[in-house]
């Protein structure tokens, strides 16, 4: 039987993070995305439950005070924060709870579970992530600088992560994704109830 997991999912602004999880999807029914708290203004694609819960900066801070959040930062200028009771409950029913969150959130999961598995996405090179962040055109020119300034910060934590995986293609990037979930799901470690069958046999 297989255990819940927990995988996060970090990477530049731009990259392809939300495009690949919606592709995870797709391939996976376990496959459950965490939809995380922010205080930033909706971009005119997104909805509200779908893409973030969108808050004021008041209401936000009221889910820090009740400890609703198992993790939050402060990003360019705007609170992000992952819920937890959403977060605990999939992982109870054994699904494949995905986080799109940066390094400093991450850092935070993989402290509060160690279990967690961490996964970085890199763009096959740094132009082609300015372009495609231009190209998005949903931010103005000083968000998108500090949003490049961000993702070199964000490569010097690339260590902390156990995977790299290349966002070459959408589809590849998916896929290599779902082959770490299921090595991982093949460990010694998290299959220490079945092991133990075996051994009692
Ligand atoms: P964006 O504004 O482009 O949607 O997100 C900005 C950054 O915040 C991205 O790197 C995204 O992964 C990250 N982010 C989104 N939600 C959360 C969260 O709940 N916690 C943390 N730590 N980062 C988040």
């Amino acid at each position: 039987m297989k255990s819940g997991l927990l995988v996060v999912i970090s990477g530049p602004a731009g990259v392809g993070k939300g495009s690949i999880v919606k592709e995870m999807m797709k391939l996976s029914d376990k496959v459950v995305l965490s939809v995380s708290a922010t205080t930033r203004a909706p971009r005119p694609n997104e909805r509200e439950g779908i893409n973030y819960f969108f808050k004021s900066r008041e209401q936000f801070e009221e889910m820090i005070r009740k400890d609703e959040l198992i993790e939050w930062v402060e990003y360019c200028g705007n609170y992000y924060g992952t819920p937890r009771e959403f977060v605990l409950g999939e992982i109870e029913k054994g699904h494949i709870v995905v986080l799109e969150i940066e390094v400093e959130g991450a850092a935070n999961v993989r402290r509060l579970f160690p279990d967690s598995v961490l996964c970085f996405v890199l763009p096959p090179d740094y132009y082609e992530l300015e372009n495609r962040l231009r190209g998005r055109g949903t931010e103005d020119e000083e968000t998108i600088k500090r949003r490049l300034q961000r993702a070199r910060e964000e490569f010097q934590h690339i260590d902390e992560y156990d995977y790299i995986i290349l966002n070459d293609t959408i589809s590849s990037a998916a896929q290599r994704f779902m082959n770490i979930i299921e090595s991982e799901q093949m460990k010694t470690h998290r299959n220490k109830d079945l092991i133990n069958k075996f051994k009692n046999i």
